[in-house]
């Protein structure tokens, strides 16, 4: 089993590399987040033993209990799912990263719920960049103010971007989303916002998404294998 996750870590670590490479970008400037929802805390701990460090889970309740069970080990944990306002106090507690803050309340008690033993929590902004009403994050348009007003925030340390895109889109459609975060991406450091990542690609356009500027992919299936509901969640 150990032997099957440190193969799919590899092959994932080669498409990276490969697809770095004909971005003509250095290596090793995409990092890989293993996305562990719906997987048990037992593969979790073998992906963990095969060096990966960095585990992405969206639902509140399935992360703690796996959390818990994996207290021993350091892992990295990023929450990437939607977040009510009632669940903001898990993540402040023990998150290092969420990428899906959309809502000036949220951040805002992220940080005040951030306790002062721990380092900043690091922060992605969610841009909704296919357009469709139904999707969680800002609109690319109120996206600046919001990041001027959480870059204020003591506890928070803004980060970067993040976007899923619409899940019927073609390769071009696709790449024009990634193109938009990312042009989204450097107008905001143009406005004096530190930012240095860029949070898209999943397992099926990781090499879209490096080619228009990823730094952070965000990959389950293809590492884990296909989940029990296999749309794109989120
Ligand atoms: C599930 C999920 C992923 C991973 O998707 P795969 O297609 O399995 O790689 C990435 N990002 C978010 C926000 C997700 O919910």
């Amino acid at each position: 089993m150990t032997e099957n996750l440190t193969l799919s870590l590899q092959a994932i670590q080669q498409r990276l590399r490969q697809a770095e490479q004909a971005a003509q970008r250095p290596a090793h400037s995409v990092q890989l987040l293993a996305v562990s929802k719906t997987v048990s805390a037992d593969r979790v701990r073998q992906a963990f033993a095969a060096g990966q460090t960095a585990f992405g889970e969206n639902y509140v309740q399935e992360w703690l209990e796996k959390q818990q069970t994996l207290a021993d080990l350091a892992i990295e944990w990023h929450f990437i799912g939607p977040l009510q306002s009632n669940k903001t106090r898990h993540v402040a507690e023990l998150a290092s990263w969420i990428h899906s803050v959309d809502r000036l309340k949220i951040a805002q008690r992220l940080s005040e719920q951030r306790p002062s033993t721990l380092p900043p929590l690091n922060v992605c902004l969610q841009v909704n960049v296919s357009g469709e009403a139904s999707k969680s994050g800002v609109d690319p348009e109120q996206a600046l103010a919001l990041a001027q007003a959480i870059a204020t925030l003591p506890k928070l340390r803004l980060r970067g971007l993040m976007c899923i895109p619409e899940a019927a889109a073609d390769e071009a459609a696709l790449a024009a989303q990634f193109r938009c975060l990312q042009q989204l991406f450097v107008e905001l450091q143009q406005h004096g916002l530190t930012l240095d990542t860029l949070s898209m690609g999943m397992s099926a356009d990781i090499e879209l998404a490096v080619a228009q500027g990823a730094t952070m992919v965000r990959v389950g299936s293809a590492l884990f294998g296909a989940r029990p509901s296999s749309q794109r969640e989120g």
